[in-house]
């Protein structure tokens, strides 16, 4: 609430909360994303919802921002948003509702490191969960005289926070109509087809230039988590981080049209694309939206290449 009184803009999301996914090799994703990418390992537990390990970044406070399942198949679970109040809980549940998708509470207890969700499953067919009570473990540095820098004993690659993700969707406007309608998404680029139809779309609340976007692909597609990087030289360090372990890269560093960041695509060793990046604009709510085309497409991915990868487009989980 801000000035006292509540908008319409004011209400509901505030970002990306966290990523469940699920991975066959436990121990193997907790080496990784502690060794490798940086993560802290909050919890591990076995009572609620199977096997999980929780991950954190260095400077965030909440509980997590990834969750791994044991489970023989590599895929997502759900994508998870932070709203502002409790009781935006209620006023979306009823938007969704509204909209014609059945809605489910998650009672405080049910889940961990968080309190009362709830979860519905979006036009592109994946579960998306909004919560506001999650548990602060607290960041790697203090909120009173913090130093202005990393923390000296950082392992690995070592992002500060998670950033956004890609979803696949069959329709992907219909995708973008309904998170427009339920939440007050911002549309910040597109891609539109020869025809005028949306292949891709980067949609915020949080003031980042996307904390979710959506490509045309098979409904329930994940196409990668991101974390956010504070520059350029960090990319360059992440690059020499990711060849020092061998772990395969997909492509990168480069730079993208889209979003203007700069960033690696790189696959964990379950097989979830993963992605650090930086060097984006901030997003006003009031940001005019970018439109690519799709004869420009390749330009718009990868700017120095100009193209795909061959890979990039086709490849997820
Ligand atoms: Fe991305």
């Amino acid at each position: 609430m801000r000035n006292g009184c509540r908008s319409v803009a004011d209400m509901g999301l505030l970002r990306l909360a966290h990523v469940d996914i699920s991975a066959p090799d436990l121990e193997l994703a907790a080496a990784y994303y502690t060794q490798v990418l940086g993560l802290d390992l909050v919890e591990r537990t076995s009572d609620l919802g199977g096997d999980r390990i929780f991950f954190k970044c260095w400077d965030e406070r909440d509980h997590h921002c990834l969750a791994i399942r044991y489970d023989p198949r590599v895929g997502l679970d759900r994508i998870s948003f932070k709203v502002e109040f409790e009781t935006d809980l209620d006023e979306l549940e009823a938007k969704v509702e509204a909209y014609g998708i059945a809605v489910r509470r998650v009672a405080k207890g049910e889940e961990v490191g968080q309190g009362e969700s709830i979860r519905f499953q979006t036009p592109s067919g994946h579960e998306m969960e909004l919560v506001h009570d999650i548990v602060k473990v607290g960041g790697r540095l203090p909120l009173v005289n913090p130093q202005p820098v990393p923390p000296l004993d950082l392992v690995g690659i070592a992002p500060p926070r998670l950033d956004h993700c890609l979803i696949l969707a069959e329709e992907v406007g219909e995708m973008v109509h309904f998170m427009q309608t339920c939440f007050d998404m911002y549309l910040t680029e597109q891609v539109l087809t020869s025809e005028g139809h949306q292949m891709g779309a980067f949609l915020q609340r949080s003031g980042r230039m996307h904390d979710v976007a959506i490509i045309q692909g098979p409904n329930g597609g994940f196409h990668h988590l991101s974390f956010h990087l504070d520059d350029w030289d960090h990319v360059r360090r992440a690059a020499d981080i990711l060849a020092y372990h061998g772990v395969p890269i997909d492509i990168g560093p480069t730079r993208h049209g889209i979003s203007r960041g700069n960033t690696i695509y790189f696959f964990d060793p379950m097989g979830t694309r993963n992605e650090v990046f930086t060097g984006s604009y901030p997003a006003d709510p009031d940001f005019p939206t970018i439109t690519w085309t799709e004869d420009n497409l390749g330009r718009a991915i990868f700017y120095y290449e100009g193209k795909d990868n061959g890979r990039f487009l086709t490849a997820h989980t």
